[in-house]
């Protein structure tokens, strides 16, 4: 057994989204299947500390940190066509960040091996100066710019297996080599960004890796993009943190995409990454909740990364059984069509 550190206040409920599919029972789904499955007793509950203003202005501009302030004080609304404020939702937000930022402390600071910052909103699509996709704040690259800053950290990889690409997140370090982000994601959906030819900019170049995937990829074709491109591409980076934007709406009972993947595969995915990280950094990973919105599942999914994670011994439930993913076998075109691009930068 690991020591995990699981990140979690309840003012992250109180970001009040109504009947958006990405609301506060969520949090709620998650910790009951963590109390369930008797993971949650095992884990060292760390209370986040808010983010400062500066802190998220390592990444945000100051006025857009002050818009969102403002909005959500004068009651919120529709921020952007997809992104709901309320009242309390900036200090979620900012707590949300503060989670990510706190549970980057605990893991370097060597209080946990690993930790889980069950937070919300999400924030892998928000950018510099915008919102987007149900997200606010850049809670990972906020997380990875203080592990830069305060910790000296020098190279971090950022894999993000939410079923949609993290624009923010790609954008914040796409002409930085010091972050290495590695994402698989379904092609064609939102925010349609995220070709594998995006592969970095000036001194960042070949340190974006993109593996668009087919609908019904399923848990094979991650399997295969995490074990021929991620896996060998972290042994030559060699990060010292390893960070998992971790969205679990690539299952195939989410209402808001098709790739087909089960519980099993997020265990397997969790492998890989705990194999990266026990071989490069001594076995570093703050992994942040991102999408996820079947109810039904997502506490299952989250259950089974963490219990690899801090090897519980649990076995995660597949809801909804088997029979329900439509898998296709082979779904390789463009996981080989992200191997050919990323070849001109790594040994593959
Ligand atoms: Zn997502």
């Amino acid at each position: 057994m690991r020591k995990m550190g699981l990140v979690y206040d309840p003012i992250y409920l109180e970001h009040d989204t109504g009947s958006h599919p990405e609301n506060f029972r969520r949090l709620e789904y998650i910790l009951e299947a963590l109390d369930d499955y008797g993971i949650r007793d095992k884990m060292v509950e760390i209370g986040p500390q808010t983010a400062s203003v500066d802190q998220a202005a390592m990444f945000h501009g100051p006025a857009y940190i002050e818009k969102v302030a403002a909005f959500a004080r004068q009651g919120g609304g529709y921020l952007d066509p997809d992104t709901v404020v309320s009242s309390n939702s900036c200090e979620a937000a900012l707590m949300a960040a503060g989670g990510v930022i706190t549970a980057v402390d605990s893991v370097i600071g060597g209080a946990v091996d690993s930790a889980f910052a069950l937070v919300r909103p999400p924030g892998h699509h928000a950018k510099a100066d915008r919102s987007m996709g149900f997200c606010l704040f850049n809670n990972v690259v906020i997380g990875a710019m203080h592990a830069m800053n305060t910790h000296g950290i020098e190279r971090i990889l950022i894999v993000d297996w939410d079923v949609h690409h993290g624009n923010g997140t790609a954008e914040a370090f796409y002409s930085d080599p010091a972050v290495l982000y590695f994402s698989t994601h379904q092609q064609g959906i939102f925010p349609n960004t995220g070709f594998a030819s995006e592969t970095g900019s000036g001194a960042g170049e070949g340190y974006t890796i993109n593996v668009p995937l087919n609908r019904w990829t399923g848990d094979s074709g991650q399997y295969i993009a995490f074990t021929q491109i991620l896996e060998p591409v972290a042994r030559q980076f060699k990060p010292q943190l390893v960070m998992v934007s971790a969205g679990f709406d690539a299952h195939y009972a989410d209402p808001l995409a098709g790739l087909e993947m089960t519980c099993r595969g997020y265990a397997q995915m969790a492998e890989i990454v705990k194999r990266i990280a026990e071989a490069e950094c001594g076995g570093r990973i703050v992994a942040a909740l991102e999408g996820g919105y079947n109810l039904d599942v997502v506490g299952h999914a989250v259950s089974a990364v963490v219990n690899v994670f801090g090897e519980y011994g649990v076995e995660a439930a597949e809801p909804g059984g088997a029979e329900r993913r439509f898998e296709k076998p082979v779904m390789r075109i463009p996981i080989d069509e992200a191997i050919k691009i990323q070849k001109k930068y790594w040994k593959l």
